[in-house]
């Protein structure tokens, strides 16, 4: 007898497979990303983000810069304050498009998940796994102004917690499985797992 039983990858775990493929073709930079305790300012990670009042041109410029800077660092999220912005703004893409949201909040939550590993673009590197919730609903506003409400599950309900976080000051190594974090060396960081 002999175990050769690979647990079958989640969902969740396939699509950010599909999207590190898919940025194997962007070429590489992250500078332009906080780093938590290196980048001047840094401590702007730890702080509680303001609210956007509205859709100032300002805020728009923010939004494509933030757009540039995540797929150049090849991450699936970005919140304001990773580039020095301590507002309520983040970005992400999920595998089905762009999509940016202004004081997003969970209004519901249901379930658990625990993949894929999560990492964060303000930590280079390190990896671990995050017991998130697995369905959500999340209120927020759009990048026209207006107010929605949405229903997100697994790999994108991932993304917008670990972002969401972000914007309240808090990091996935607050939360992560002390044992199972672990660093990567560049090459894998840039081929392995997700990066928010
Ligand atoms: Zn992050």
């Amino acid at each position: 007898m002999s175990d050769t039983t690979v647990k079958p990858k989640t969902a969740a775990s396939l699509q950010a497979d599909a999207l590190a493929d898919k940025y194997e073709t962007i070429a590489f930079d992250d500078s332009r990303v906080v780093k938590y305790g290196d980048t001047p300012g840094w401590d702007v990670l730890r702080k509680v983000a303001e609210p956007v009042t509205e859709i100032t041109p300002d805020i728009k410029a923010l939004i494509t810069e933030m757009q540039d800077i995540m797929y150049s660092a090849h991450g699936v999220g970005l919140a304001a304050p990773q580039v020095s912005r301590s507002v309520r703004l983040l970005v992400y893409d999920a595998g089905e498009g762009f999509r940016a949201l202004m004081n997003p909040e969970v209004i519901k939550k249901k379930g658990e998940q625990y993949e894929p590993e999560e990492g964060c673009l303000s930590i280079p590197g390190l990896r671990g796994v995050v017991r998130r919730a697995n369905e959500i609903v999340v209120k927020a506003m759009d990048a026209d102004g207006k107010a929605i409400q949405f229903k997100a599950r697994e790999f994108e309900a991932r993304i917008l917690l670990h972002e969401i976080d972000h914007l309240n000051g808090v990091l996935f190594i607050d939360l992560a499985d002390p044992e199972s974090l672990h660093m990567l060396t560049p090459a894998e960081d840039r081929a392995e797992g997700i990066k928010e």
